[in-house]
């Protein structure tokens, strides 16, 4: 019996959100008496160092430059067959793009019990795993018992603290007998321009400045920007904002949009509708800046600034790039 975790193949390094799998699934297999097998695809040397700092013991390294991060049937199917293989009973993923689409085609393959969205550590409960995690948009926590014979749990990126668990990773040339063809080529990929350019890209960013309807137009944004950038912080935006075209969709969080969960969540001229907070709420740290006093988001704030963003903002980075 072991753990097993998930690792999406990247090209640069190495996702905090991929280490965080790794630390939880090590946690995990502590409970459970039991050791921590990765499965990668095409893994450099510097991920196979990162996660066996966090407990990984052995890495499966599926090597084939035709599986990219967007072929989600060929990453399930090294997943299934690394399971099938390893006598494995439980699967970690991270609650991320790329664990949000492979996990379920796993879980349907398996039929695993599958809780999405993990926030602590499970508790064993003699042949179960009892999961918490956050439902009805961050107002309520749940605890849900995994009862099937394997047992997957994604866990919510910046939940749980990265523990140090240095291991010499054995690493593994895994050529699964199934053929992992989807069927998909990836013929051209581009990186969004605020990302080529030195920003930070939203999902992993620990830091964020959002800008909301209060900011009048996409005129307005330098200074959401600058803010950002005197923090080194990714931007973001409410709906309306993305809607108008005043800036791309990848911003856009809250319940149609991206999920995030960064230390910092800056909020500017941003009302704090409901659907907005549901991809907000689990920000570390929340802070405020609205001309209303009533705005709802100030119910939701750790720090609240009543005033005209225009100029509280430059202040606001003017006394950042001091610092
Ligand atoms: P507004 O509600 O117009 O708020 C602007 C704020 O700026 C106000 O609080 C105002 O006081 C403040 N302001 C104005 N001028 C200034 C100034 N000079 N300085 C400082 N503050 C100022 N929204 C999302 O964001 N994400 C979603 O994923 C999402 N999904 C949705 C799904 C559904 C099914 C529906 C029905 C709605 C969804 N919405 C979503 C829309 C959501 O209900 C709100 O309409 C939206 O979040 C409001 O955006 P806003 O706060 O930028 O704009």
């Amino acid at each position: 019996m072991s753990v097993l975790v998930y690792i999406e193949p990247i090209k640069d390094k190495i996702k905090k959100a991929a280490i965080e799998s790794v630390s939880y699934a090590s946690q995990v297999a502590q409970l459970l008496n039991t050791s921590v097998t990765a499965i990668a695809f095409n893994a450099s040397e510097e991920t196979i160092k990162e996660i066996s700092n966090v407990g990984a013991e052995k890495v499966l390294n599926i090597s084939d430059s035709a599986i990219t991060t967007i072929n989600i049937k060929s990453l399930a199917k090294g997943v299934i067959a690394a399971a099938k293989e390893e006598n494995v009973n439980v699967i970690i993923f991270s609650f991320d793009g790329s664990g949000q689409s492979v996990a379920p085609y796993v879980a349907s393959n398996l039929k695993a019990g599958l809780v999405a969205g993990a926030t602590e550590l499970p508790k064993v409960e003699g042949n179960k795993l009892e999961v918490r995690k956050n439902v009805f948009s961050g107002k309520a926590s749940a605890i849900y018992s995994i009862e099937s014979a394997f047992k997957i749990i994604s866990v919510m990126p910046n939940s749980i603290e990265i523990a140090s668990n240095p291991k010499s990773a054995e690493v593994v040339a895994f050529a699964p007998s199934t053929d992992l063809k989807d069927g998909v080529q990836l013929k051209n990929f581009k990186v969004n321009d605020d990302v080529a350019h030195g920003g930070v890209p939203l999902p992993d960013a620990e830091l964020v400045v959002s800008g909301g309807r209060g900011l009048k137009g996409p005129e307005n944004w330098g200074i959401v920007e600058d803010l950002a950038h005197a923090l080194g912080a990714a931007t973001a935006c409410s709906r309306p904002v993305a809607d108008a075209d005043w800036r791309p969709h990848h911003e856009h969080v809250g319940q149609t949009g991206l999920a995030i969960r960064p230390n910092l969540y800056i909020a500017i001229g941003i009302s704090g509708a409901i659907q907005h907070l549901a991809g907000v709420n689990g920000s570390k740290t929340i802070v405020v800046i609205n001309n209303d006093p009533e705005a709802p988001f100030f119910k939701n704030a750790d720090y609240g600034i009543v005033g005209d963003a225009f100029s509280v903002v430059p202040k606001l980075t003017e006394a950042i790039k001091k610092i």
